[in-house]
C-alpha cells in the first residue's frame, strides 16, 4: 500500500487491513511516526509533544490490531511526558498509565505520541499551553479550538487515525467541530478518570477524536467500564455496538429555542451566520432521513449553564490544582529561603496566566461568605439545567444544536478577552453539567466572518445517560446523509 492509502484508512479500516494481513501493523506505525514527527513541538502544526519511537501494545492479534494512537498530554503515561500542556510538569514522567490508555493499548492500540493542549485543558483555543499553540490544519493562521486541540489537529491532518481527549465543557467536541472531524462525550461515569491529571472532577470525561462515527464507536467500545480505581466509575449497561442505521425514521430531534434563539446572551456575539446555515442544512438533511424535527423546545435553564460552568469549573480546580506546590512532582523553583516561598515561586513560575486565573476566580468562588452566593448557587443551577434535559428526553431522542458559535477564529483573536474565550463554549458546557453524552460531527464548511476559505461546522447531538448507541446510530445516518469531504483524504494538509 502507499502512504497515501495507509492514511485514507480509518482507523477500522486499518484494524481490518492488519487482520487480514494487507497491512501489517509495523508499516502503519511507521506512516505515522513519521508523519507526527514533522509536527512535534515547534514544528508544523506543534500538534505533538512527544512521539513514541516505536510501537507498544498488544500488536496485530488484539482487536484493535496495531492501529496507532494519539494521547492528550494529560493522560498520564508510564515513563512518558505527561504534562498536562503545563510548565509545572515539564518532564514529569508518571510511574503508571491512565486505565483510558491502558484499555486501549490492552485491546491491541499503539501508542503514537502525546499531543498538545490547552494548560490543564483550560481554554477553548489551545493557545494556553506552555507548549506554544496549536495551528488549524485546515488555515494554519487559525485555531484549532481547544482543549483538545492537539489530538484533533492530528486526527484533521491525517498524522493520527484517531485519537483520545478530555472534555469537561466541550474540550473534545469544539475543537473537534473546528477541525472538522467527530468527537464524542460520554455519559459522567463512563469512562475511568484514573490517571488523567484533573481539571473539574466531575464534569471532567475522556472520550474519542476520530475521523467517524463507526471510529468513535470502535474506540468507546474499548474504552467504557467499570474501574475500581476511579469510584465515579460505572458499568456501562450495554455494549457498543457498530452503528449500522441508514434513516432516522422514529427519531424525534428537539431544537432548543433558547440555544439556537440567534443570540448567545446579552452583550455578546451570536451565531455565525454560516455555521447557523449549515445547522440548518443538517437539521433539513435529517429531515429528509426520516427524523422528526421539532424547533422552540425549552431548556429553560441552559441559558445560565455558562455562568455556572465557570463558577463550578474553577472552583474544582482551584482544589484539584493545589497538588502542585513544587514538592511531588516535576518544577520547583530554585534559591526560595523558605517552604512558603517555595510554593509561590513555584506556582507563580509554573502556572500560565488563564490557570491563575482560574484559581483565583475558584478559590474566591468556593471562599468563606461567598459560597453560598456563587457555588451553592450554581450547583443549583446546574440541578435544574439536568432537570430541564430530563423532562426533554421524556419527549425527544436527542437535542440538536451547533457546537461551537463560529467557525475556527484567528490565532490571538480573543486572547485578551476572557468572556469572548469563554463564550465559544456556549452550546457545550450543558452535556457535562448534565453528565449526559454528546457527539459533534462535521455537517458542512463555512465562510468565515470577514471572508476567507470555507472552515468545518459541527452539529452536536445531546441525548439521555447511556444513549451512546442511539446517538451513534443517528450521527452515523447522518454523517451519510451529509457526505462532508474528509480532509485527511485530500494528501498532506
Ligand atoms: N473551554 C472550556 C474551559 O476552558 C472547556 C475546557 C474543557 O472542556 N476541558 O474550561
Amino acid at each position: 500500500m502507499s502512504d497515501a492509502e495507509i492514511i485514507g484508512l480509518s482507523a477500522a479500516e486499518a484494524a481490518r487491513e492488519i487482520a487480514t494481513g494487507s497491512l501489517s501493523a509495523g508499516e502503519l506505525f511507521e506512516t505515522y511516526r513519521a508523519r507526527a514527527a514533522a509536527h512535534i513541538a515547534g514544528e508544523g502544526l506543534n500538534c505533538f509533544t512527544w512521539v513514541a519511537e516505536e510501537a507498544s501494545g498488544e500488536g496485530a492479534a488484539a482487536p484493535l490490531g496495531g492501529v496507532p494512537l494519539a494521547v492528550k498530554d494529560l493522560f498520564c503515561t508510564e515513563s512518558v511526558p505527561s504534562q498536562s500542556g503545563s510548565r509545572i510538569l515539564e518532564g514529569y514522567l508518571p510511574p503508571y498509565t491512565a486505565t483510558a490508555v491502558l484499555r486501549l493499548t490492552s485491546a491491541g492500540a499503539s501508542l503514537l505520541g502525546k499531543t498538545n493542549q490547552d494548560e490543564f485543558a483550560m481554554g477553548s483555543s489551545n493557545e494556553n499551553s506552555a507548549y506554544g499553540p496549536v495551528l488549524n490544519p485546515w488555515n494554519r493562521e487559525r485555531v484549532p479550538g481547544g482543549s483538545s486541540g492537539g489530538s484533533a489537529a492530528a486526527v484533521a491532518a491525517g498524522l493520527a487515525p484517531w485519537a483520545l481527549g478530555t472534555d469537561t465543557g466541550g474540550s473534545i467536541r469544539q475543537p473537534a467541530a473546528l477541525c472538522g472531524i467527530v468527537g464524542l462525550k460520554p455519559t459522567y461515569g463512563s469512562v475511568s478518570r484514573y490517571g488523567m491529571i484533573a481539571f473539574a472532577s466531575s464534569l471532567d470525561q475522556a472520550g474519542p477524536l476520530t475521523r467517524d462515527v463507526t471510529d468513535a464507536a470502535l474506540m468507546l467500545r474499548h474504552l467504557i467500564g467499570r474501574d475500581e480505581r476511579d469510584a465515579t466509575s460505572l458499568a456501562f449497561p450495554e455494549e457498543i455496538a457498530l452503528p449500522s442505521a441508514e434513516r432516522l425514521d422514529g427519531i424525534r430531534l428537539g431544537v432548543p429555542e433558547e440555544l439556537t434563539g440567534g443570540s448567545t446572551g446579552e452583550g455578546s456575539e451570536g451565531i455565525e451566520a454560516g455555521v447557523l446555515d449549515a445547522f440548518r442544512a443538517a437539521l433539513r438533511r435529517a429531515e429528509e432521513l426520516g427524523a422528526e424535527i421539532v424547533q422552540s423546545i425549552h431548556l429553560p435553564h441552559a441559558p445560565h449553564a455558562l455562568a455556572a460552568y465557570y463558577v463550578l469549573a474553577p472552583a474544582e480546580a482551584s482544589s484539584n490544582l493545589a497538588r502542585f506546590d513544587g514538592v511531588r512532582y516535576g518544577l520547583r523553583a530554585a534559591g526560595a529561603s523558605d517552604l512558603l516561598e517555595m510554593y509561590t515561586q513555584t506556582r507563580h513560575d509554573g502556572f500560565g496566566a488563564e490557570v491563575k486565573r482560574r484559581i483565583m476566580l475558584g478559590t474566591f468562588a468556593l471562599s468563606s461568605g461567598y459560597y453560598d452566593a456563587y457555588y451553592g448557587r450554581a450547583q443549583r443551577v446546574r440541578t435544574m439545567i439536568a432537570r430541564d434535559f430530563g423532562a426533554a428526553f421524556e419527549r425527544f431522542d436527542a437535542i440538536a444544536t451547533p457546537t461551537a458559535p463560529g467557525v475556527a477564529f484567528p490565532l490571538g483573536a480573543k486572547l485578551d478577552d476572557p468572556m469572548a474565550m469563554y463564550l465559544n463554549d456556549y452550546f457545550t458546557v450543558t452535556a457535562p453539567l448534565a453528565g449526559i453524552p454528546a457527539i459533534s460531527i462535521p455537517c458542512g464548511l463555512a465562510e468565515p466572518v470577514g471572508g476567507g476559505p470555507e472552515l468545518p461546522v459541527g452539529f452536536q447531538l445531546a441525548g439521555p445517560p447511556f444513549s451512546e448507541n442511539r446517538l451513534f446510530d443517528a450521527a452515523f445516518a447522518l454523517e451519510r446523509g451529509i457526505g462532508f469531504a474528509p480532509s485527511w483524504r485530500g494528501a498532506a494538509r
